[in-house]
């Protein structure tokens, strides 16, 4: 046996028992003829004590000590003289008898504590030497109860948890595949899945009626702070539903989740906003609810009656009102200006107008329009004396209106308003069914291909396309889309238009879909779903910036597992093997 406790566990009630204790040495501390070490494991850090005058050889032995050593120590549990009330075992202290060193460590390459010395790169390359820190650790401890109570919800639900193979085919959610090449079906390749969604839609032919799965998916797509190649997926689908009993069941985990892991009860319905509500008023398709600052359009106060060309010539001008930073010096402004011009956003430039305290309004824009119309401006924002009300315009309401929402969450972020102990949650529903791509020059599901039209909208599928909305649905917290998900077709002739639509001609949909399209044939069951990722629900619910956090060994944001050195190249056996050449084009 190589302890009786763990590091964390011991209180002033086990005073004067005899305990063995194991784990990685934290520190090691020299104080007259005494010795200390900080010993630790995932439970938590207790204080070791060697009296030199008690035994001389022993306390010699701590003091060689070296950081991260594992050891394994007998002792007695001692009330301590100075007590450390930040730590849960501070009260008490391990009088040491005995110590066995168990593995000798180098010197580790950074510290090993929550505020370290170790860079990004350096901590990801040793990232087991991180996740030994406490608050890396937290987080995938905050992870397993986050998984521990979706099965426990699911489960009560009757979700079965099946497993999908990840060797498979291509699978249709807008990014590259991964792929893996056939040893034994030479020049052939598997894709990764980017979801398992057909699988999914599979077992609901196959009539398991609910399935849920927590599971890996794969997309090769350039990385971003809430992205990572391969990420995790609460997969669910669900059989005989409508749209209405998808969102109330998972609405159900969501509140569960709040409820069970941060303690807090959510009883009101999340509202619903259908998207193009969520376009006009925040720019998003994923809202940021947690303040207001909705944008208003100001084509009719702006447009045509003044002489500013901009706005004259604009196809869209919408403005923000920043609440009390009319005091804004032009520094600060120009700052703003910097930003929305920054190449991530593009806008060519920042319009202001300051509400004086006088009620007056003061604009850059001020000799085009006359007090009259800066009055009617500052009305229809609703603004008051104090205010600063940002304006910006295009000829791409679209791409106008998503530079406006990065301007309204910088300005969010400068006042304050993204408290992240703060949740906000709200549906995004009626999404359009198709976007215009102009790289393909070709309609694209907007959700993926099998995503049922709304049943009104079924008729403009032959006439105004672009117009189709769907049943599909997003959960959004704080500006980031937890979960999205869709009512399915599931009738055969339907899918048969939908890959029309989207371009597919037969033979290919026959070939990338066949499977699909003929269990259809074999009664398929009214089916919908969503999936939520697990990545993002851990970082909101841990308050961090980035998913990598939260996920044991993450990749870099070049795609890169810098601890493995992966990926990297195939020897020429391997090569040959799977019938590989390689020609790398500049
Ligand atoms: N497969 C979809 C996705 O990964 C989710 C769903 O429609 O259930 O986004």
């Amino acid at each position: 046996m190589y302890r009786t406790n763990t590091c964390g566990e011991l209180r002033l009630s086990d005073a004067g028992k005899d305990v063995m204790l194991a784990g990685w040495v934290q520190r090691v501390r020299k104080m007259g003829g005494m010795a200390f070490v900080d010993l630790r494991d995932r439970y938590g850090i207790t204080q070791l004590v060697f009296n030199e005058e008690i035994n001389h050889a022993l306390c010699e032995q701590a003091n060689n000590l070296g950081r991260e050593d594992v050891i394994q120590v007998k002792g007695k549990v001692n009330e301590r003289e100075c007590k450390n009330q930040h730590l849960p075992t501070g009260e008490i202290e391990i009088v040491v008898n005995e110590l066995n060193v168990l593995n000798s460590s180098e010197v580790p390459p950074f510290t090993i504590e929550d505020h370290t010395d170790g860079g990004d790169d350096l901590r990801m390359k040793y990232r087991y030497l991180d996740l030994r820190r406490g608050c890396v650790r937290k987080n995938l401890e905050l992870r397993h109860q986050m998984t521990m109570e979706v099965r426990r919800y699911l489960d009560s639900k009757g979700f079965l948890e099946i497993e999908t193979p990840m060797l498979i085919g291509s699978t249709p959610e807008g990014a590259r595949d991964f792929v893996v090449p056939s040893r034994m079906n030479p020049g052939q390749f598997y894709a990764l899945p980017q979801s398992p969604q057909t699988l999914k839609q599979l077992l609901m032919v196959a009539g398991m009626d609910r399935y849920f799965q927590i599971v890996k998916c794969f997309r090769d797509e350039d990385l971003r702070a809430d992205r990572q190649p391969e990420f995790t997926q609460i997969d669910c689908e669900m059989s005989f539903v409508e749209q209405d009993d998808v969102i109330e069941l998972f609405e159900g985990m969501a509140k569960h989740l709040f409820k069970t892991i941060r303690g807090v009860e959510l009883t009101e319905p999340f509202p619903r906003m259908p998207w193009s509500e969520a376009m006009r008023l925040y720019g998003s398709d994923k809202p940021d609810t947690r303040f207001g600052m909705e944008f208003v359009e100001l084509m009719d106060v702006l447009q045509g009656t003044g002489e500013f060309s901009v706005f004259n010539d604009a196809r869209y001008i919408g403005g923000i009102c920043a609440p009390g930073c009319a005091t804004y010096t032009r520094k600060q402004i120009d700052q703003l200006t910097d930003f929305v011009k920054r190449s991530q956003i593009g806008a060519k430039g920042l319009v202001y107008a300051r509400v004086q305290e006088d009620g007056s309004v003061k604009s850059s824009v001020d000799k085009f329009y006359t007090q009259e119309v800066l009055q009617r401006l500052k009305e229809t924002m609703q603004a008051h004396a104090g205010d600063l009300i940002l304006i910006m315009s295009g000829d791409d309401a679209m791409k106008t209106r998503k530079q406006l929402c990065e301007l309204r969450l910088e300005m969010g972020n400068r006042l304050g308003l993204r408290d992240k102990n703060k949740f906000s949650l709200l549906w995004v529903v009626d999404f359009p069914m198709f976007e215009w791509s102009e790289e393909e020059g070709r309609l694209m599901a907007m959700h993926h291909p099998f995503t049922h039209p709304k049943d009104e909208d079924i008729p403009l599928l032959d006439t105004h396309p672009e117009q189709v909305r769907a049943d599909a649905y997003d959960m959004v917290c704080n500006g980031v889309e937890v979960g999205g998900g869709s009512i399915r077709i599931h009738d055969p002739e339907l899918q048969d238009k939908m890959f029309k639509i989207l371009g597919f001609t037969e033979e290919r949909a026959q070939e990338q879909f066949g499977f699909l399209m003929n269990a259809f044939k074999y009664g398929a069951p009214p089916h919908g779903g969503l999936a939520y990722g697990l990545d993002r629900w851990v970082s909101l619910f841990a308050g961090l910036d980035s998913i990598r956090d939260c996920i044991a060994f993450p990749k870099n944001n070049k795609g890169r597992d810098v601890m493995l050195d992966a990926p990297a190249a195939l020897d020429q056996k391997q090569l040959d093997e799977l019938n590989l050449s390689i020609d790398i084009k500049e």
